[in-house]
């Protein structure tokens, strides 16, 4: 019976256009111990994203069927469409050994907080400094129709209302500050677990 802690759930939420995708990407690249968990959606691509990478794209009909089946450790509508987390991600990742990183609504992070134990996640919310920044961001990002990016930001008070929930709190203002908060909480919760800085235990 080994003594080895159990791997940690990073469960990452915020609105969208809040930075995300960009401050998961940059943890990814710094820490080969976690791993992103790749979601099902029936949203189509946005240019640049790739299948089996940024997510799995299904269509509704089969995302249903994924559901009836018992596949999702925790799925949710979102902006009309569908997203989950299926269970064989999670056990993928596990068996590699790594902590999971979800960038999942605040729904979905409900249902994760419910039905796995306190001791194996840990959760973030990503906020952006104001409204009128993310509706920059959004616009910035230009990978979005017009309609959508309204769509976001019209819920983007409702999910900020929900950061309470979160563990912690992040603001991304400056994205190196950000980055390296996520870090340092990343840190902080594996060494509360006996989990070495650097270990590949
Ligand atoms: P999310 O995944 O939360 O929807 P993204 O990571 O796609 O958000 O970020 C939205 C846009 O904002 C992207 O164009 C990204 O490059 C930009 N962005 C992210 N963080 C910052 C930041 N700290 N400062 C300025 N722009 C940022
Ligand atoms: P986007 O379409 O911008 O990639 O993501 C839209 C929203 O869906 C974001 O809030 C993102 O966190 C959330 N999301 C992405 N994947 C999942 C998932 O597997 N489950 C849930 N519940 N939400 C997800």
């Amino acid at each position: 019976m080994s003594n080895k802690p159990a791997n940690l759930v990073f469960i990452v939420s915020g609105p969208s256009g809040a930075g995300k995708s960009t401050l998961i990407q940059r943890l990814m690249e710094r820490d080969p111990r976690l791993a992103f968990s790749v979601s099902h959606t029936t949203r189509p691509p946005r240019p640049g994203e790739k299948d089996g990478r940024d997510y799995y794209f299904v269509t509704k009909e089969t995302f249903r069927k994924l559901i009836s089946k018992g596949a999702f450790l925790e799925w949710a509508q979102v902006y009309g469409e569908y997203y989950g987390t299926s269970k064989g991600e999670i056990d993928r990742i596990h068996r590699l050994g790594k902590d999971v990183v979800l960038d999942i609504d605040v729904q979905g992070a409900r249902q994760v907080m419910e039905r796995l134990p306190k001791d194996q996640w840990v959760s973030i919310f990503i906020l952006p400094p104001n409204l009128e920044t993310l509706r920059r961001r959004l616009m910035a990002r230009g990978k979005d129709p017009l309609d959508r990016i309204e769509r976001r930001l019209a819920v983007a008070r409702e999910e900020i209302s929900r950061a309470g929930l979160y563990d912690y709190r992040v603001v991304n203002s400056d994205l190196s500050a950000a980055t390296e908060e996520l870090v340092g909480i990343i840190a902080w919760e594996r060494k509360k677990r006996g989990v070495a800085a650097g270990s590949e235990l």
